[in-house]
């Protein structure tokens, strides 16, 4: 196994600062009134970075309470004036960036040169959205029924629970909250209990620009703090970013008041490769979205269904590149690093799946071995898979893509659909008819032509079927995190 981690931290310059560990409500940093505790690891290592207390249901309600005050002064605020604060949040960020990059990394186990593109896209969100949230669009005012003048306002919709994934930590925080509260929404905040540093840093941020209330974070796990938000009858709406489990959890729990739920949940996303592709692109594409952030992406590139006639070709390209990633602690420089998995129960996971793939039958390309004896690793990987083996239609999680053959471009559409995913998908062709065809008959909520992971802040990103519903990034996240009211007035 090709490992260059080394496990003593000796680079004492990387250390970043540390947050403060405690609830963030009100404008306060405050101790959970819990007495269980987690520890935070880091998965380059698997040892433990701090110990964190826990929340609990009434953490949750002294954090919506808080929320629910502040609310009417936010929501009342000029677009211009939350804008403005959200632009200084952004400058905030961006004058903390190196640290909050080390913070992720050291967290995650991600290279650099992932937690750089997050962070940059996160200053990038909370400018957009300030922006966006200044130039909202309703059906125009007018007179519908005679002498009757109608006109729509776009409101808040309240209090926002928002519950977030270990993969992308600042940045799903970030999606969600510069929406919620560009929106004029307030927000209590729960980041996975897994990776909560660089979110409890944000809130150290917050603290001297939001007003008090406006942003409260709350630590604590899914089944306590993420179940007691969903319950709470003064939060107006939930959205989360997780698992397929989690959001159906919470969409179970939010049914019975009617909440309003916004979900972006697991994929599995399809690249399908048609004969006439250019295979060098398409390689090097699978390269780099099949393993950003070890594959631990919701719309990695993690199924490759190619034409039969250019399968040989391709698979020699892929293992060619994928060949000279090097599997490194975040501290180690370089261009080609990818970062360990990010727990021990999800590292067990992800080996169980490459194994049972191969009992099944399924050919090691490339990889195929793990490594926990300090932190989490496993090796980028390439199956050789048949047609319907559970490892194409199940969310993998790791740096693992499998590649199957088709025939007949219909089927493969068919086979690529035939999963309860529906967040992203990609196919690779120079045929613009073929390209526009199989666009639009896949069925996920964004479908890349030539590329994969086109993510700019300015576009949807949403899922179908099991991928859940709710648009995080572009003015439609405004839309979702705001109601419509109709005003008719007879004069
Ligand atoms: P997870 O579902 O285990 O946890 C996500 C969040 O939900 C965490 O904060 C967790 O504490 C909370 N949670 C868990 N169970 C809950 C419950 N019963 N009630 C309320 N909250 C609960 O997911 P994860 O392992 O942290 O993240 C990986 C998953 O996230 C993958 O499936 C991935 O595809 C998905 N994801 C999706 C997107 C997207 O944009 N669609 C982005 C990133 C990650």
């Amino acid at each position: 196994m090709v490992l260059s981690a080394d496990v003593s931290r000796s680079d004492t310059s990387f250390a970043p600062r540390l947050p403060q560990c405690s609830h963030f409500i009100d404008g306060q940093h405050v101790d959970p009134s819990g007495s269980e505790t987690t520890e935070v690891v880091d998965p380059a290592r698997g040892k433990a970075i701090v110990s964190l207390r826990l929340g609990n249901e009434k953490d949750v309600d002294t954090a919506v309470c808080a929320a629910r005050a502040a609310l009417p002064t936010w929501a009342a605020k000029t677009p211009q004036a939350r804008s403005e604060l959200l632009l200084a949040l952004a400058e905030a960020i961006a004058t903390d960036r190196e640290n909050l990059e080390k913070l992720e990394a050291i967290n995650c186990g991600k290279p650099l040169a992932v937690t750089a593109d997050d962070v940059d896209s996160t200053i990038d969100v909370f400018r957009f959205m300030a922006g966006a949230g200044r130039t909202g669009s309703t059906i125009p005012a007018g007179d519908y029924v005679a002498d009757t003048m109608s006109l729509v306002l776009r409101e808040p919709i309240g209090v926002i629970g928002l519950v977030t994934p270990w993969n992308y930590p600042l940045l799903m925080g970030a999606w969600k909250i510069s929406a919620a509260l560009m929106a004029g929404n307030t927000v209590v905040y729960k980041p996975s209990e897994v990776t909560p540093l660089t979110s409890l840093r944000l809130a150290e941020l917050a603290k001297d620009i939001l007003p008090a209330g406006v942003l409260n974070l709350v630590l604590g796990t899914g089944p306590e703090v993420g179940q007691s938000l969903s319950k709470h009858p003064q939060v107006d709406m939930m959205a989360l970013t997780g698992s397929v489990r989690a959001g159906m959890a919470v969409a179970s729990t939010i049914a019975s008041d009617l909440k309003r739920g916004h979900f972006e949940l697991g994929g599995k996303a399809p690249v399908i490769i048609c004969d006439d592709a250019d295979l060098e692109n398409a390689a090097n594409t699978v390269t780099e979205a099949g393993y950003w952030n070890s594959g631990q992406e919701c719309g990695a590139a993690t199924r490759v269904i190619i034409h039969e006639s250019v399968a040989d070709e391709f698979t020699q390209l892929l293992a060619q590149k994928v060949g000279s990633y090097v599997l490194a602690d975040p501290e180690i420089p370089g261009e080609e690093n990818l970062g360990p998995m990010i727990y021990q129960g999800h590292y067990a996971k992800v080996m169980d799946m490459i194994g049972e793939a191969v009992e099944r039958g399924a050919e090691i390309v490339l990889g195929g071995n793990g490594d926990d004896s300090a932190g989490f690793w496993v090796e980028p990987t390439i199956l050789k898979v048949s047609i319907g083996d559970p490892i194409t239609e199940n969310e993998v999680f790791g740096p693992v893509v499998t590649i199957e053959t088709f025939s007949d471009l219909t089927e493969a559409v068919e086979r690529a659909n035939a999963v309860e995913y529906g967040l992203t998908g990609s196919v690779f062709t120079a045929d613009v008819s073929t390209a526009l065809e199989v666009s639009k008959a896949l069925d996920f909520g964004s479908v890349n032509v030539n590329t994969h992971l086109a993510l700019p802040t300015e576009m949807p990103w949403s899922g179908f079927k099991h991928s859940g519903y709710g648009r995080d990034l572009s003015a439609y996240a405004l839309d979702d995190f705001s109601r419509t009211k109709h005003i008719a007035i007879r004069h």
